[in-house]
């Protein structure tokens, strides 16, 4: 079938709790029937599309474009995003008698974290369906990123952000020209003040999984993996969680693959790992089975705003995930972040996120443990350049 023709019938919405099916072409957010996050089909046919079709490509996340929601050319609201390069992390690698140490860097996405992947996809989606306007509750980046998109796109941006939010995150969002609101609290403290503000729905509402296609922005990670890596998966992906749509988003990239004939039906799928901070860690204490859902789950601020979701409305996606692949859930400390930081800056020259040195932190741990051996391939996530967080990290860096 002609790929153009085959693009068009993509994209078709289905509810995750229940399947129920919705219509991509206008305004939605989470599914009438389950208020649960929608997510998006894909007609995938064997052979349709080839992994060498994607050679020529541009080296940015929309090569893979049948495999993104049908968004006319004009309506692509892009910075250059993807495709981030995978980076040998040889020196950590050695000292930790580890034998195949990976990282693939997000720092180096547009407005400094991977939240440029999925607001790139849902500010092209929310400009293709006639919006005009559009509002965030964020824990920093990914209202950053928004405000970028939104500018880009000739649209009005407001965004909600916690107070104690490093000034990085808010002096960009004024320079992007979006309108600031701080609150006190953590995000879902946010969220509740979006609900309020926007009560007329005169503003598009781009939640993280209350909106279906930040999810399809990000699982470009997924695709990105597996073709850098010459279609040889690793065993273990670990991922710092918070609203968890990354880690959802790479499983599904996986599992559309599979349909594709990308990946063998009966290839071995990485052991996908949740990262999270002790000071916020509901997906962790859920998986411990010290609580039945987050619902309840009352969370404290840690250095990696990224991950203080305390009450994640994608949580029984991020569980499946973890259950499927045969994964795990696992807290760090905010001492150790600060420590997986250091150590990613002075012995291999990036310096990330909190996140992504909690993602390190927890890596060592679980080797540790003797969960990940020393033989097995460990793809490492750093989500974020630790350029946005020097208010937290600051007189935290040397000995
Ligand atoms: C948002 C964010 C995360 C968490 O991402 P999810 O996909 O929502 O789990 C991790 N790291 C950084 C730097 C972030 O900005
Ligand atoms: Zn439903």
């Amino acid at each position: 079938m002609n790929v153009a023709i085959t693009s068009s019938l993509l994209g078709d919405l289905h509810c995750s709790q229940c399947g129920k099916t919705y219509d991509p072409f206008s305004r939605q957010t989470v599914s009438r029937c389950c208020q649960a996050p929608l997510l998006c089909d894909y007609v995938l046919d064997v052979g349709s599309v080839l992994p060498g079709d994607l050679a020529s490509r541009p080296k940015s996340l929309w090569r893979y474009e049948e495999l993104l929601p049908g968004i006319q050319p004009e309506n692509r609201v892009s910075l250059g995003e993807g495709f981030t390069p995978i980076l040998t992390l040889n020196r950590l690698a050695s000292q930790n008698n580890l034998q195949h140490l990976l990282l693939k860097d997000e720092g180096l996405n547009p407005t400094g974290s991977f939240k440029a992947r999925g607001l790139s996809m849902a500010i092209s989606k929310a400009k293709e369906n006639g919006e005009q306007a559009c509002i965030i509750p964020t824990a920093g980046n990914a209202g950053v990123a928004m405000a970028a998109y939104c500018a880009r796109a000739g649209m009005e941006a407001v965004v909600v952000m916690p107070r104690h939010t490093p000034d990085a995150f808010k002096e960009a969002c004024r320079a992007y020209n979006a309108r600031l609101i701080e609150v006190d609290g953590l995000i879902n403290d946010c969220a509740a003040n979006v609900q309020e503000i926007n009560q007329s729905g005169a503003y598009f509402d781009v939640s993280t999984l209350k909106e279906p296609y930040r999810l399809e922005g990000k699982k470009t990670m997924g695709f990105e993996i597996a073709e850098q890596l010459a279609w040889q998966l690793p065993d273990v992906i670990v991922y710092p969680t918070g609203g968890g749509t990354g880690l959802i988003g790479i499983w599904k990239a996986f599992d559309e693959m599979q349909s594709l004939g990308w990946l063998p039906q009966e290839v071995t799928l990485p052991r996908m790992v949740a990262v999270q901070a002790e000071s916020c860690c509901p997906i962790v204490t859920t998986w411990q089975g010290k609580q039945l859902n987050s619902k309840q789950y009352v969370g404290r601020p840690t250095l990696a705003n990224g991950l203080a979701v305390p009450r994640p409305i994608g949580e029984p996606l991020i569980l499946s995930v973890l259950l499927e692949s045969g994964g795990t859930a696992i807290a760090v400390s905010d001492e150790e972040m600060v420590k997986g930081v250091r150590e990613l800056a002075r012995y291999e020259g990036i310096f990330g996120a909190p996140e992504g040195g909690a993602v390190w932190a927890a890596t060592k741990k679980l080797l540790e443990q003797g969960w990940i051996q020393p033989n097995e391939r460990v793809l490492l996530l750093n989500t974020g350049s630790g350029q946005s967080y020097l208010d937290n990290l600051k007189g935290k860096l040397t000995d």
